[in-house]
C-alpha cells in the first residue's frame, strides 16, 4: 500500500516512492537518513524568488533544517 505524505498543502505525495508523482522536478532527493526529501511549490520571498517546501518522508526535516544543522 502506498503511504501518502503531506508536504505543505499537497497531501498526495507518496512516501518511499522515488518517482513520486506530486514532487517538483528533480525531487524526491535522497536524505541523509535514508528517506526521500519531497518538494512542493513554495511561496515567493520578498525578492520574488520561489523556494520549494521540502520535507523528508522519514525524519520529517526540510532541506533548510538540514542545512542549519550542518548535515
Ligand atoms: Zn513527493
Ligand atoms: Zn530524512
Amino acid at each position: 500500500m502506498p503511504r501518502s505524505f503531506t508536504v505543505g498543502e499537497e497531501m498526495l505525495h507518496v512516501a518511499d516512492d522515488p518517482q513520486c508523482p506530486e514532487c517538483l522536478e528533480e525531487y524526491p532527493e535522497l536524505c541523509g537518513c535514508g528517506g526521500l526529501i519531497h518538494a512542493a511549490g513554495g511561496e515567493a520571498d520578498l525578492d520574488g524568488e520561489e523556494w520549494p517546501l521540502t520535507r523528508c518522508d522519514r525524519c520529517g526535516r526540510s532541506e533548510e533544517e538540514m542545512a542549519e544543522s550542518g548535515l
